[in-house]
């Protein structure tokens, strides 16, 4: 089960925060992360390098928050999980948490199933999030092993390697790569 993970490394992640077009926030969040003799950082609950399974320091330092996976969308679209997301029809934000924007990801819907900020996709600390935004038909959180679960109003679920979210108009968000 590991060496699947172990040899789909397609791009280098560097650890180095990129600076968004709108400038501001250069450095961004820190984690607590146990690293390896490569340099990649892991929860501290690891033992092992999720990404080449070697043995991790036994101290925990603070690191630039690594990308948490990425989400591929049913449109094609494939997203860096490197900061907060927001998505819905007309996506937009009333609350900035810790002084970081979410990106805003429009995503087409001509049946009107998704509302205009329908969901969010949170990263806190080692942890992606999926957040409903009182979304008027829900999203429906679907797991493996599990029967598919409409998230309640506010509702915060995290989320799993493999997990997918069903906004409605046939638009869905798959997670890959969660720590
Ligand atoms: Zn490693």
């Amino acid at each position: 089960m590991k060496s699947s993970l172990a040899g789909t490394a397609s791009s280098p992640a560097p650890a180095m925060p990129v600076e968004d077009a709108d400038g501001k926030e250069p450095d961004g969040p820190m984690v607590l992360a146990r690293v390896c003799g490569h340099g990649h950082a892991n929860p501290p609950t690891r033992a092992q390098c999720s990404a080449c399974g070697a043995v991790l320091l036994p101290d925990a330092v603070q690191v630039a928050r690594p990308r948490l996976g990425r989400v591929r969308m049913s449109t094609g679209e494939l997203l860096d999980l490197d900061q907060s997301l927001v998505i819905g029809r007309q996506p937009s934000v009333s609350r900035v948490q810790g002084g970081v924007m979410p990106r805003l990801v429009q995503v087409a819907s001509p049946g009107g199933d998704i509302s205009r900020s329908h969901v969010e996709v949170r990263l806190e600390g080692w942890h992606v999030m999926l957040c409903d935004l009182k979304a008027t038909n829900g999203t429906v959180l679907v797991r493996e092993g599990q029967p598919p679960r409409r998230l309640a109003q506010n509702e915060m679920a995290i989320l799993l390697d493999g997990d997918i979210a069903e906004l409605g108009d046939n638009i869905s968000l798959r997670f890959e790569e969660i720590p």
